[in-house]
């Protein structure tokens, strides 16, 4: 199929440029996956604006500029094992796929969930998906490299800390209803088989919240 929005796509990777963004195997990513097909019809023509966009039930499908920060802090290579924690649309694990990671999601909402798996399916993105309380991880398949975390906490889930790799990275956002800072956490083991933590903040963002037994309760 002609693709139509190329040039769009590529007017966004610039602008993700001049915003700082400059690992290159994630800027290929984002030329490469068509965001149109992960927003809803009343959307299409705002697909490659930089702003989140509504999606069902009351969630939102990232700005371009947060998927883009959040995985470039990630630092994703080849065949890491990555955790996210808010399927939505599907879109930010598109763009993990196409950096070469092993995705795991998980999305609490099953309408979301239906739809992200039968979306990725038909872009044949391999996506282990699983609709469950995604703050308390996913232990079967533990640990992993990376966890990326598409929703605001009000803190560092302990579950995501434990399924956490030795030099493993979480990547979350944390704070209140109103803002959060994002976060950078890495496991280290000590020689005598302790988990060490690293943290360091970064920007300001606004997620939709992280709700579960480990984050906002559902009110
Ligand atoms: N990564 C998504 C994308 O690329 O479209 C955007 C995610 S949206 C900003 C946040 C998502 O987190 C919502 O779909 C919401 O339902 C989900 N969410 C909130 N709490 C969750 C939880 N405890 N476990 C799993 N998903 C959760």
């Amino acid at each position: 199929m002609h693709d139509l929005r190329s040039e769009e796509r590529a007017k966004l990777v610039e602008e993700l440029k001049s915003l700082g963004i400059s690992n290159t195997k994630l800027l290929k990513a984002f030329l490469k996956v068509r965001r149109e097909l992960f927003v809803g019809k009343d959307f299409l023509r705002f697909a490659y604006d930089n702003n989140a966009l509504p999606i069902n039930s009351n969630q939102t499908i990232s700005q371009p500029f947060t998927v883009a920060y959040m995985t470039q802090l990630l630092d994703v290579k080849d065949n890491d094992k990555v955790l996210e924690i808010g399927t939505g649309s599907g879109y930010q694990a598109a763009i993990l796929c196409e950096m070469g990671a092993d995705v795991y999601s998980v999305e609490r909402l099953e309408d979301l969930h239906q739809t992200a798996k039968e979306r990725l399916n038909n872009l044949g993105y391999k996506v282990k998906l699983k609709c469950a309380d995604g703050s308390r991880g996913w232990r079967e398949y533990a640990p992993y490299n990376k966890i990326i975390v598409t929703a605001g906490s009000p803190k560092i889930p302990k579950s995501l800390l434990e399924q956490l790799s030795d030099n493993g990275k979480l990547v979350i956002p944390v704070g209140d209803e109103k803002g959060q800072v994002m976060y950078e956490v890495i496991k280290k083991m000590t020689d005598e088989g302790e988990p060490k933590y690293l943290y360091k903040t970064f920007d300001d963002f606004r997620f939709v919240p992280l709700i579960g037994e480990e984050a906002w309760d559902d009110k």
